[in-house]
């Protein structure tokens, strides 16, 4: 029995991993813990975020940390952050970003779905470069001297999207940033593991930089974490917390916010859609703490083991041939991947294990390829050996 029953729906197993159409993963009893135990009394919310923010700035490397509702969340708030600074009239103009700075320089072949995130602070983002996938002549992405050439007196910041193949690397847009005064802010949501890029962003430069806290480090769903320069996080705060208050009753922390720097406090901004609460703060933190812990190495180990005991019920045949990919990269995300051959399609597979009882979720990105993807950050243990004798059954 579940909590949803109750409401009529059906858990599902996810070897898809932490995705959010999928409801994320499943958080360790830790994390649950600590989300009860914070539902239970009440507290100052500025001064949780100003507890957040040592914590995060210890396991990060940077001046300073928050805590939104995502990823996303988290680059909505950078973005506005950057737009205004500590102006807390701009604060409440957004999303109009008439008069202020409002483009946002990135590379064009980093556009992506999340990067709407960005736009909703009033932004426009002004592309940069041009990836040719079909002339034949496209050997280049874009360059370093071209982000450089796209920014003008109107550039709040450039928008960066961290990933393995990235182009230009992290370090010379950095080295631009800092030349011409505008901050770089990464979007590092799904960059965990391996555990060293907690710190590798801000090692290289970025002002700010996302991660999603319903991922790799197994926090709730609905938290991520934005850490970096203290000035920009104490505008994202600004932009984020509820000021419901009167001026001379309101004692923010100072260490999240120096009041002294404020010719008011701003109302409402447009980050209080973001909104996160303490029980997510509570198990973000956990999360983390227990992320840091546990270390590339074991948590590799604990994923592989799944993928080994899945693999050892499906031997390679004429029908599918089985590889563990990963597999002696402790800094990754070891994965199942099944090749299908001859008749067999990989898209009526998934379907199939789709409408099953339970519904079992793989990853479907490389169905083209006759490829199914097991990805095992989302499996229960209790789960593993159903996930085994299922696809045993249907291959
Ligand atoms: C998952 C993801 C996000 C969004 O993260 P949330 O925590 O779900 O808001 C943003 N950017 C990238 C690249 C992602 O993979």
């Amino acid at each position: 029995m579940s909590v949803f029953d109750q409401f009529g729906v059906s858990p599902i197993i996810n070897a898809k991993g932490p995705a959010t159409r999928l409801s994320g993963g499943i958080m360790r009893p830790e994390v649950s813990q600590a989300m009860v135990e914070a539902s239970q009394c009440c507290v100052d919310m500025a001064e949780l975020q100003a507890a957040a923010s040592r914590v995060i700035a210890a396991a990060t490397g940077a001046e300073a940390g928050y805590v939104a509702s995502g990823a996303a969340a988290c680059l909505l708030l950078a973005t506005a952050a950057c737009v205004t600074g500590l102006d807390p009239g701009a604060m409440a103009r957004l999303p109009d970003t008439t008069g202020m700075k409002n483009e946002v320089v990135m590379v064009r072949s980093q556009r992506n779905f999340y990067d709407h995130a960005v736009r909703a602070a009033g932004v426009k983002i002004i592309e940069v470069g041009l990836p040719d996938r079909y002339a034949g002549a496209g050997v280049r992405d874009a360059e370093a001297w071209e982000i450089d050439d796209a920014i003008t007196e109107r550039t709040a910041a450039i928008f960066y999207v961290a990933d393995t193949q990235a182009q230009p690397p992290l370090k010379d847009l950095t080295r631009i940033g800092l030349a011409r005064g505008v901050p770089v802010i990464v979007d590092a949501a799904a960059q965990l593991p391996p555990q060293s890029n907690l710190k590798r962003f801000i090692t290289e430069g970025a002002d700010l930089v996302a991660y999603s806290g319903g991922k790799a480090l197994g926090g709730p769903q609905a938290s991520g974490i934005l850490c970096g320069r203290r000035d920009l996080i104490m505008a994202a705060a600004l932009h984020h917390l509820d000021h419901d208050i009167h001026w001379d009753m309101w004692e923010p922390p100072a260490a999240l916010i120096d009041k002294s720097r404020l010719k008011g406090a701003p109302q409402h901004g447009i980050g209080r859609t973001c909104k996160v609460g303490k029980e997510e703060i509570a198990g973000l933190l956990t999360a983390l703490r227990l992320f840091i812990a546990e270390g590339d190495a074991a948590r590799h180990a604990r994923w592989l083991k799944s993928i080994h005991l899945i693999a050892s019920r499906l031997s390679s045949s004429a029908a599918t041939a089985v590889r563990i990919r990963n597999e002696g990269l402790v800094e990754c995300v070891p994965q199942l991947e099944l090749t299908l051959q001859g008749e067999h399609s990989a898209a009526a597979v998934i379907d199939k294990l789709r409408r099953d009882n339970p519904s079992i979720h793989v990853d479907p990105a490389e169905r083209n390829a006759n490829r199914i993807i097991i990805n095992p950050m989302c499996l229960h243990e209790t789960e593993v050996e159903l996930v085994a004798e299922r696809l045993a059954a249907v291959l």
